[in-house]
This record gives C-alpha cells, structure tokens and sequence, in this order.
C-alpha cells in the first residue's frame, strides 16, 4: 500500500481563499483590515523563518502585519510593556509572541500577559480553558489546522481510536480535547508511556508531536491508518524531518502528512482564522447590557 499524501500547503492555499474573500468584503464595506502583529525576540534563524511564513500569508490574505523587533537581551519586563502596548492598541486585533524566548525571561508570565481577545495563537489559559469546557475561544493553531486537515480530506474520526503522542499544553493535550469533542476514543501518549508501539497500534489516526525523528516507525502502525506528523526536527545535513519515519510508514499508512508541507502550513492557516475571528469580535458593536428601559 502507498498512503494518500495529504497536502497541508495545498490545501491550506484552498482555504486561504475563503479569507481572502472575506477580507475583500471587509475592505469594500470601508472596514480596515484585519492586522496580525508578531513579536520576535532575538534573531534565532528557525524563528526567523516561520515568522517571515507568517508574514507571507498576511500578504495573501490582504491582512495588515505588524512585525515588533526586539533584541535577545531584551529583559522580562520591557517585553511585557511591549505585551501591554499591543493589548492596548486599538489597530492590532491579534498578536503572537513568536517562542521559543531567550533563557531569562518566563514564556508563561508572557503568554498570560496577552490580552485572551488578542490570543490568536490560542495559547493563554483562559483560550485553553475555554476549550476544555467546548465553548468558543481563540483555540490554539496547529490542533486546529489538524482539526480542519481531516475534515478537509474527509477523515470522520468519530467513533475512531486516535492515538496522539505529546502532551504538551499548545499542540498534544488541546489537540486531545478537539479529538475527544468530535467524537474520537483518545488516548494520549507521552514520554513515561510504557511499549509506545503497542499503544499506537491500536490507532485508526496516529498523531506525533515529540520534536524526535524516527521516533514512529511502520512496525507501529496499524494498516491503512491516517498518520498526522506534527514533529519538525533539523538534522544535521540540514533536512527538516518530523517524528515519523516517512518513507517506511507511507508503505502501511492509508494518509499521512508530509514534513515540510504538512500541518505546518495549516498552523499557520489556523493561526489567519483566529485573527480574522478576534477582528470580528472587536468589531461587533458592543453589547448591550441589561434590559432596555421602558
Ligand atoms: P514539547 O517539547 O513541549 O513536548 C513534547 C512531548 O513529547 C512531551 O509531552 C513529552 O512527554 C513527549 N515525549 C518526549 N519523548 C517521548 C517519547 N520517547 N515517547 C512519547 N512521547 C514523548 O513539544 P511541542 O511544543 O508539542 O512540539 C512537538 C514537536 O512539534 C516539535 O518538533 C515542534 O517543533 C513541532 N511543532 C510543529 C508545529 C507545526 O506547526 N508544524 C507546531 C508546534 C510544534
């Protein structure tokens, strides 16, 4: 068997058009464009390349992108009155904090330090914690970009055993939630779980988000499963892998993504939505409370 490739870039270029249209109808009704801003700190090249990714995809879409320079040796708190500025600034409807940050400075006091309308990478407590309960928030990006990927290739994977491998609070413990709402009997593997291969067997969808290559070989997948490979590893001749030993599962899999090219571009597609979705809502007129008088 050869796995379907499911083509994260292509498919996250089909969508874009959907954005692109709204933004046009936005524009033509004298509304301004939404404005996504993102904060990079230091000059760190793999940084550097998805944030100008970012900033390519604003420019299709037609969103205005606010590019915040600031140097590694930036400390704490200026960052945080840098959080504070565009929390306050009217003209930015969504703004990431680009990770990893420098040794020093504690990524969790500046996640939390976003204003949760402005979340759109979906990652401060309050956007966790709503999902958790399954009501709408700014949800975190690359479950969601998954999320959509299935549902784009006509995956149901409802009544499904997914097997996600990574735990961590922005990619595998959300991701596990979106599964369990639609439907999926999820199990959540991580780094003390015991005979991985076995766990992930059972999976009709495996999802791998370790940060480690080779780590998902063909001997753990169940034939005709949908692999998803979150993992984004540079090796040392340069080559950007996932968790996934590609060539050897695509011969078991039914579909699986590539990397790079697969839910990387979703991520960031996912990461256009939230901010199309937090203009909107700073948009709305505001509402009114309590009963009108008579
Ligand atoms: P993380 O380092 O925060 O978490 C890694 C998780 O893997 C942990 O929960 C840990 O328990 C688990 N783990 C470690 N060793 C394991 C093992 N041997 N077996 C099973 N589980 C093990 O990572 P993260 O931020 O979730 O990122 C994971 C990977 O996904 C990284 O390669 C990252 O670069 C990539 N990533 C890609 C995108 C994208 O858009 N493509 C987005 C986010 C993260």
């Amino acid at each position: 068997m050869t796995a379907h490739l499911i083509d994260g870039k292509r498919i996250s270029r089909e969508l874009e058009a959907d954005l692109a249209a709204q933004v046009t109808a936005i524009r033509q009704g004298g509304g301004r464009s939404p404005t996504l801003a993102v904060i990079l700190v230091g000059d760190e090249p793999a940084s550097a390349v998805y944030v100008k990714n970012k900033r390519l995809a604003c420019e299709r879409v037609g969103f205005i992108y606010e590019h915040v320079a600031l140097p590694a040796t930036i400390g704490e708190d200026e960052l945080l009155a840098e959080v504070r500025r565009l929390n306050a600034d009217p003209a930015v409807h969504g703004f990431i904090v680009q990770l990893p940050l420098p040794k020093g400075i504690d990524e969790r006091r500046v996640i939390e330090a976003i204003d949760p309308r402005k979340d759109v990478d979906g990652f401060h407590p309050y956007n966790l914690g709503l999902l958790t309960v399954g009501l709408p928030g700014l949800a975190p990006a690359t479950p969601s970009g998954i999320m959509q990927l299935l549902a784009h290739e006509g995956i149901s994977v409802a009544g499904q055993e997914a097997v996600v491998i990574g735990r961590s609070a922005i990619v595998g413990r959300p991701l596990s939630l979106m599964l369990t709402a639609a439907d999926a009997t999820v199990t959540l593997c991580h780094s003390r779980t015991r005979d991985l291969g076995s766990v992930v067997r059972r999976g009709d969808l495996v999802v791998a988000a370790v940060g480690r290559p080779g780590l998902v070989t063909a001997d753990m997948i169940k034939p005709g499963a949908t692999v998803i490979d979150v993992g984004t590893n540079r090796l040392a001749d340069g080559r950007l892998v996932g968790d996934v030993d590609f060539e050897a599962v695509s011969r078991v899999a039914g579909a699986i993504t590539p990397v790079p090219g697969g839910v990387g571009p979703m991520t960031i597609h996912a990461l256009l939505q939230n901010t199309l979705r937090a203009y909107r809502a700073q948009s709305a007129p505001l509402a009114v409370s309590g009963q009108a008088q008579s």
